[in-house]
């Protein structure tokens, strides 16, 4: 019974450099090689080019009044030029507030004011949604769109500047200033801006580097069909390959076709997938007409992939091999990941250099040991400095210096870790967040309705299928149908209500929390029993 450390030896991390001062180190060296390739349009960035834009972007931004601090928000899907607008404003000392690109107005205008956001870069197919946020964010400046659109500021034009303007004086404080600011809900509540510093980023990218997550520049290849704007895509795929020198196939989406079409044709060597796209490869017909000899192997993370589909991935791709990793957003956001070299089916994997667990009772809080389940607390460099303007929650999620995941799971004599459930009340939608808090508070503004609780069902294709418990108010007839259709046009497509059933009341504990133990449970026997 005791702290487990990462078995790996520790690594040295830069605490000097901004997040950009970082990435452009090992630039030079890749040069002309080509970085960011557009999967559609074949639209592409080498290294030294992009060294050059995140220069002009940070000086045209600087020009137009951008300071150090300030919030910059992308809502875009995944584009060659998503990179540079990021490390354009990081290198400034500005933070990036990054947008789901499926996000209604409502959501939009919801992080733009939490996150204080001044600038923010969209495409034009969402520049509608934008304008009509702007009139409740008065500290939104200016729009960018990638493209063109009325009233907006083309992205082209701030290519066009000479990066003179580029500030000389602008100092980072690696340890305290935030880089990147993405949303997640937690182990509890509504969504909150999670505050990654430079340090935090840079610490997870060298914790990958150093052996978990080591690329071939010569060689690797790498497929952004992940979106860019949650952690995953942003860090493990977008900031690993750019820093370790590697080429990356940009999706703006999931499209199958293109996917295969595009893992072939620019030959990948390793499929970042999440286990909704695990079970398309391991089922989907067309992937027997798709190449797949150049693909070392598949990197899964975001949501439990059972030993079972993995099994089935292997055996359907033959040669490749799948290995797991384990993640939250508020941990930069990777804490294990297999061994490429040791792939263990069904787990996580040991923890990353620099990084400790401990597992502990959900009830007591001891310390448990090998074999026993329980939550998963995790510490290291790359955990969040806090959530932004909620000291609350940040106290509630980060005790003693313990990041609690809300995860339970427990590891084995190697000390490779296994997540078997999880604790927190978070929903993954094919692995996006869902939030219930969210969709309840929602759910109590329709007039027909008293009550409601929002618990995630388990779906094999899915994941999990958010299921709405709902109370009437005396005398109101409203229908199931007539519920889901009104949150549909409240949310992302991803958060939308699955599953509805009408009770006469929510299980809640003496001081009014909902029991959503209790209403999981009675869907998993409900589930046994079918
Ligand atoms: P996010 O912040 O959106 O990346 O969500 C983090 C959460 O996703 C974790 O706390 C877990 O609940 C879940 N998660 C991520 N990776 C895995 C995994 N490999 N197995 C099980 N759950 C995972």
């Amino acid at each position: 019974m005791s702290i487990i450390k990462s078995p790996a030896p520790s690594v040295d991390i830069p605490d000097n450099v901004s997040l950009t001062e970082y990435l452009l180190r090992d630039f030079e060296t890749y040069g002309d090689k080509v970085a960011v390739v557009d999967g559609i349009t074949e639209r592409s960035y080498t290294f030294a080019q992009l060294k050059v834009l995140f220069r002009r972007c940070g000086s045209a931004l600087t020009r137009l009044g951008f300071k150090q601090h300030d919030v910059f928000a992308i809502y875009s899907p995944n584009l060659p030029e998503f990179p540079i607008v990021f490390f354009g404003v990081i290198g400034i000392g500005g933070t990036v507030t990054t947008v789901s690109p499926w996000y209604t107005t409502d959501e939009l205008t919801r992080q733009l004011q939490q996150s204080g956001a001044s600038y923010i870069i969209t495409v034009p197919m969402l520049v509608d949604k934008v304008k009509q946020a702007m009139d409740k964010c008065e500290k939104l400046k200016d729009i960018y769109v990638f493209g063109e659109a009325d009233g907006c500021t083309p992205f082209s034009s701030l290519l066009r500047d000479d990066g003179s303007a580029f500030p000389a004086d602008v100092q980072v404080n690696p340890r305290e200033d935030v880089a990147v600011l993405p949303y997640s809900s937690g182990t509890t509540g509504l969504p909150k801006g999670v505050m990654l510093t430079h340090y935090n980023l840079i610490a997870n990218l060298e914790q990958m580097r150093s052996d978990a997550l080591k690329l071939d520049a010569a060689s690797d290849v790498l497929i952004g069909a992940l979106p860019f704007f949650h952690i995953y895509g942003m860090v493990v795929i977008l900031a690993v390959g750019l820093v370790q020198g590697v080429k990356i196939v940009c999706l703006p989406k999931f499209d199958p076709g293109l996917f295969l079409k595009c893992i072939q044709d620019h030959k990948v060597t390793r499929v970042h997938c999440v286990p909704p796209m695990a079970l398309f490869l391991s089922q989907h017909p067309m992937v027997d007409t798709c190449d797949f000899s150049h693909v070392k192997e598949l990197i899964c993370g975001a949501a439990p992939l059972g030993k079972g589909l993995s099994d089935a991935v292997m055996a359907r791709l033959k040669h490749p091999t799948i290995r797991q990793g384990f993640g939250m957003t508020e941990a930069s956001p990777v804490t294990n990941l297999v061994r490429e070299d040791h792939v263990v089916p069904g787990s996580i994997g040991p923890l990353l250099p620099n990084t400790e667990c401990k597992v502990v009772d959900i009830e007591s809080g001891k310390l448990l040991g090998e074999g026993e389940d329980g939550e998963l607390c995790v510490r290291g460099p790359q955990v969040m400095k806090g959530y932004l303007n909620n000291p609350e929650a940040t106290a509630n999620t980060i005790r003693d210096g313990w990041l609690h995941t809300g995860d339970i799971g427990h590891y084995d004599n190697e000390h490779n870790f296994y997540i078997v459930d999880r604790l927190k009340e978070l929903i993954k939608y094919k692995c996006y967040q869902v939030p219930p808090a969210e969709l309840e508070a929602l759910l109590l503004t329709h007039p027909g309705l008293q009550d409601a609780a929002v618990v995630g069902v388990p779906d094999q294709e899915a994941g999990e299928l958010p299921k709405a418990y709902l109370v009437r108010k005396p005398g109101a007839d409203v229908s199931a149908e007539q519920v889901m259709d009104y949150i549909t046009g409240r949310v992302a497509p991803y958060k939308k209500l699955r599953l509805v059933e009408f009770t006469d009341r929510i299980p809640k504990s003496a001081s009014g929390k909902i029991l959503r133990r209790f209403l999981k449970d009675k869907e998993a026997k409900k589930q046994e029993n079918s």
